[in-house]
């Protein structure tokens, strides 16, 4: 219920008879791994997105900080 793609971020996935039932997402075809650590992966994730959305934050202010010296 809770895992994504690890590809794509999508929630929707089919089960791949080649694959023997796996779950793929219906998105990117990309097998999802459903062995273990389902927490511990989303944590690892939020984990990556947090700190991509921080560093977006500090390029921003780093360049307001640029722009405004420049005025
Ligand atoms: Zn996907």
């Amino acid at each position: 219920m809770t895992s994504r793609c690890s590809r794509c971020g999508s929630t929707s996935f089919r089960a791949d008879r080649s694959l023997g039932g796996r779950l793929v997402c219906s998105h990117c075809g990309t097998p999802v791994d459903q062995r273990g650590g389902r927490v511990r992966r989303a944590a690892v994730t939020s984990g990556q997105k947090g700190l991509a959305f921080w560093l977006v934050v500090a390029a921003i202010a780093l360049l307001l900080v640029i722009v405004i010296q420049s005025i």
